[in-house]
Formats: C-alpha cells, sequence, structure tokens
C-alpha cells in the first residue's frame, strides 16, 4: 500500500478509505477506551489525530509510540468528532520505524525560541518552524515565478570575488594558505601571489556588480544566492550568511526601479497568504497575531515615497516635538533601524520608500543628481523590519563614475572590468537587493532573523 502524507489525507481522502501514513508522534494520551496519537509528516502543520484501540495491539508496541518517535500506521479514514479537524484515522496496524527515548529535546510544550536555536537541528519538527520552513520554500519559489513570469534571466553570479570595492560590508577572506606559517613581505603585507587564486580573495557582500555585467547584456535579470558579511552586528535583523535576491534591469530608472520593488513584494505577500494560508494563520494566532493584518495592508496601500530630505525633516520635527532617538538626526546621517521604523510606523503608518540619499553614505555606483549633493538611491522601509530592500538607479557615464571612484580612493586595478560596462555602449539601468530573510521575517511575523533559516551564522555561531 503506498504511504499518503497528511495534506493529501485531511483534504483529499474520503471517509471509509484504507490509508498508510507515515511520520514523527507529536503527542500520545490515552484514556482508559483509546490511546490518541497526534501525528505529524512535515506535509502540513495540521497533525493527524489517530486514535488506537489498546486491546487490539501489543501493549509493548504501543508504550513505543513516545513524542519524536517515527512510526507507521495503517487505518480507516473516519470523520473526526473534534472540533478543528474532518478527518481522523482508526488504526488498524502499528509500526515502530525509528524509537524515540524521554531525551528527545522536543517534548510537547512550549520551548522557547532561544532554546530551539540550540537544537536547531531537530527544531524543524516543531509546528512552528515546519510552518516557517515551509513558507520559505514558497517564498523562492514565488520569486522565482515573479521573475520567470516577466522575461527575467536567472543569473548566476560568482560566490567568491577578488574585488572588494562594493563596500557593503566586511569580508571574510578566501584562502588555502597556511595561516601558521604566512609570509609577509618586506612591508609586513600578507603574499598573496602564491595563494590559490594568486590574489586575496573574499566571499561575495553582493552580486550586483556582475549582475550589472549581465542586465547590460540580457536586459533583464535577478540573481537568488547566498552573500556573507562579517559585520559584527549582534541584531535581530542581520546574518553573517543570508540569501539575496537582486534584480537589474537595463532602460529601468528609479522610478521604474521602485515600481517594480513594490510589485514584486506585493506579489510575494499575496503569494504567501494564498498558498501558505494554513501555516501563515498558524504563525499569526501562535506567533504574532498582527501577522495577518499587516500583510493585507501591505497589498491593499500604495508605498509612500519621499526623499531622504523630507525624511529628514519629518525626524528632526519628531525630535522637535519630545521623540527620543537614541542615535541623532540631521542631514547627512545614516538612517538607523529606529528612525526607519519611526517613519513607518509611527508617522506615515504604512511602508516608504526613501530615495535621493546623501551620496556620502550610498555605494560610489549610483547614479549622481544634479544637485551634486544627493544620489538616485532607494530604500524600501518597512514595518518591524526597518529597511527590507536597498537599491538605486546606476551611474551610467564613465566619466562621473571615474570621478566618484577617484573622490572614494576606491582600489579600481581589479574593477576593470566593471568599468567596460561604461564604456562599451553603456545605458541607465537600475536594480535592488532585497534580503531573502528579511523577507521571511515579514510574511512570518517572527521576530528573530536566526529564526527564519534553518541554520543562522552569527558572530561566534555556527553550530550545525
Ligand atoms: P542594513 O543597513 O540593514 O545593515 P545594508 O544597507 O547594509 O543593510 P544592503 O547592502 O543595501 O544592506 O543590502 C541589501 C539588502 O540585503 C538589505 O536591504 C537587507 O534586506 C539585506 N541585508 C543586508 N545586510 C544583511 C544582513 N547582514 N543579514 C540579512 N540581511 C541583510
Ligand atoms: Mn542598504
Amino acid at each position: 500500500m503506498r504511504r499518503i502524507t497528511i495534506k493529501a489525507l485531511l483534504s483529499e481522502a474520503q471517509a471509509g478509505q484504507e490509508v498508510l501514513v507515515k511520520g514523527w508522534v507529536r503527542l500520545h494520551r490515552s484514556s482508559k477506551a483509546a490511546h490518541f496519537i497526534m501525528l505529524n509528516d512535515g506535509s502540513c502543520v495540521n497533525n493527524l489525530q489517530v486514535v488506537v484501540d489498546p486491546n487490539k495491539v501489543a501493549v509493548e508496541l504501543l508504550k513505543s509510540f513516545t513524542t519524536g518517535a517515527c512510526v507507521s500506521i495503517k487505518g480507516i479514514v473516519v470523520d473526526s468528532p473534534a472540533a478543528g479537524q474532518k478527518y481522523e484515522v482508526q488504526a488498524t496496524e502499528l509500526e515502530l520505524i525509528g524509537a524515540c527515548d524521554e531525551t528527545y529535546p522536543i517534548q510537547a510544550k512550549a520551548h522557547s525560541m532561544e532554546f530551539l536555536r540550540e537544537v536547531a537541528h531537530l527544531r524543524p519538527r516543531t509546528n512552528t518552524f515546519g510552518a516557517i520552513f515551509r513558507i520559505r520554500h514558497n517564498m523562492a519559489m514565488a520569486i522565482h515565478t515573479f521573475f520567470h513570469e516577466r522575461g527575467f534571466v536567472y543569473f548566476h553570479t560568482p560566490l567568491i570575488t577578488a574585488s572588494d570595492c562594493e563596500g557593503a560590508g566586511q569580508m571574510f577572506q578566501v584562502t588555502t594558505k597556511n595561516l601558521y606559517k604566512l609570509e609577509k613581505d618586506e612591508n609586513g603585507n600578507i603574499k598573496y601571489d602564491d595563494d590559490f587564486f594568486g590574489k586575496q580573495a573574499s566571499l561575495t557582500v553582493s552580486g550586483q556588480l556582475e549582475g550589472e555585467l549581465a542586465a547590460t547584456a540580457l536586459g533583464a535579470i535577478y540573481t537568488f544566492g547566498p552573500t556573507f558579511r562579517a559585520e559584527n552586528s549582534n541584531t535581530p535583523r542581520h546574518l553573517a550568511e543570508f540569501w539575496m535576491i537582486e534584480p537589474e534591469v537595463a532602460f529601468n530608472d528609479i522610478k521604474d526601479n521602485m515600481d517594480l520593488a513594490e510589485d514584486f513584494i506585493k506579489y510575494c505577500v499575496r503569494w504567501a497568504l494564498e498558498k501558505c494560508a494554513d501555516d501563515v494563520n498558524f504563525l499569526c494566532q501562535k506567533v504574532d497575531n498582527e501577522l495577518v493584518d499587516r500583510l493585507k495592508f501591505v497589498l491593499e496601500h500604495d508605498f509612500i515615497r519621499l526623499p531622504y530630505t523630507e525624511g529628514i525633516k519629518i525626524l528632526e520635527e519628531a525630535v522637535a516635538a519630545g521623540h527620543k532617538f537614541e542615535f541623532p538626526v540631521f542631514w547627512g546621517c545614516d538612517l538607523a533601524s529606529e528612525h526607519e521604523r519611526y517613519l513607518v510606523e509611527q508617522h506615515f503608518k504604512c511602508p516608504v520608500i526613501l530615495t535621493d540619499y546623501p551620496k556620502e553614505i550610498k555605494a560610489f555606483y549610483m547614479k549622481q543628481n544634479e544637485d551634486g549633493k544627493t544620489v538616485r538611491a532607494m530604500d524600501v522601509l518597512f514595518p518591524k523590519i526597518g529597511e527590507i530592500i536597498g537599491g538605486s538607479e546606476r551611474e551610467e557615464s564613465y566619466d562621473k563614475l571615474m570621478q566618484r571612484i577617484t573622490e572614494l580612493n576606491i582600489p579600481m586595478k581589479d574593477m576593470w572590468w566593471y568599468l567596460d560596462t561604461r564604456k562599451f555602449g553603456t545605458c541607465p539601468h537600475s536594480g535592488f537587493g532585497l534580503g531573502f530573510e528579511r523577507l521571511m521575517l515579514f510574511v512570518t511575523g517572527m521576530a528573530n532573523i536566526r529564526d527564519v533559516i534553518p541554520f543562522p551564522r552569527t558572530p561566534r555561531n555556527a553550530e550545525f
């Protein structure tokens, strides 16, 4: 007999049908007349209730059906008298596949997120993390579908890079050198010419620069892959290894870029609401009661679009009116998460796209505005998250780009290939980066980024 998943059973089976299910016991309780086994196989958030008549099975076998045990059950589907579930199964045959003793860390009780991080190898077996990782899969599918339907090419950019001028964050070095016997030259610099790549190499902080090469050939591309930042920021929104989606489109200006970003996020949020309803509703009940309302709100409202300068004015007015921020607000400051969230949550009560930032706090490749002070950057700011997307129209003029590179003293010897896009048939183009885990925080309502990626990498933590 073929196994049926619990998801299929609960949605497609018929009362009276004989079924074979396999999964892990979440809870086993008993009364005199019957044993109740809550079984989960990961196919959906719902458990299947299996009712066992203790007179029909060996006592020892039934005893081995402990929380965490992997079991196989044959039985008959019947309408369930219990609220909240359509069917249950009356067991006819039980089999223990893998026993689980009482040292199993995930017993049937409430566990803190902190504790579950310590057993991240087992936490996918909880309802909460099952829901999160099914949603994570769905968000990946949504992203590929969104771009594929619009004719974007999924372009693979390298994870190992020898250019470190992007400046998005501290980089992890990649080397095969023996660190115990590091040779240095007469100036005390490490010699890299005999290293694996013949030069200093690192893990990428962004695929954007290579993405621009592709966009100026294929028209519209996106990347979707891991990126690495060795920034020592221990926050609920930063990981050392995270996934990023970076579309890049030839001929798009900043307005097109904002439209694309807004459409894209809304598409993903709609996908979560429509195709992950069970999991999202579960998290709404369990983790964050306002989750569904917040997701719907984003779908129903146009994002506010506002220049940085106006945003600073609003924040300065808030300070004047007595609002306390930890970090100072002034024209030219890099916005902290508290500032971003003030604009979104308190002032506009709506997602905000902030544009035209001071050039000093943004990357060298962003298109310079006529005012000589700002660049055509755009950050999408979200409730609970702060920055979820960072992007810009790119500087397409070779001379202006070179001028900025010189001003900033960026070492260009490894960047000749990037400049070639501006030399050979340059064109206006724009793009942005969406942090996949920031999107995941938003659609799951989880509070900590460590809980929306299976195995988080953060300072002093690379377990599992
Ligand atoms: P932040 O100011 O929040 O540190 P950033 O400005 O350094 O972010 P970008 O370089 O613009 O980030 O990267 C694009 C997107 O990648 C961000 O909008 C965010 O969604 C995500 N992101 C950046 N750094 C991290 C990180 N360390 N962990 C998870 N996501 C990140
Ligand atoms: Mn940014």
